[in-house]
């Protein structure tokens, strides 16, 4: 009831999310089950924000 942060969302397998403020990035190997789902990741205090996973081949040599 008091969760004002979260998005309330699910992130797929794949998804890469990114920390805006360090630039640290992580990738969901496996998607939250969960019901209702509620996952949220943050990085440096803020929710992290989700990449679209088909760029996943981006800054590859
Ligand atoms: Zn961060």
């Amino acid at each position: 009831m008091v969760n004002a942060s979260s998005t309330g969302h699910a992130f797929d397998a794949g998804t890469r999310l990114r920390c805006e403020t360090c630039g640290s990035e992580i990738q969901i190997i496996k998607a939250c089950g969960c019901n209702p789902s509620d996952q949220v990741l943050q990085c440096c205090g803020k929710d992290m924000t989700a990449e679209n996973a088909a760029q996943a081949a981006d800054g590859m040599p």
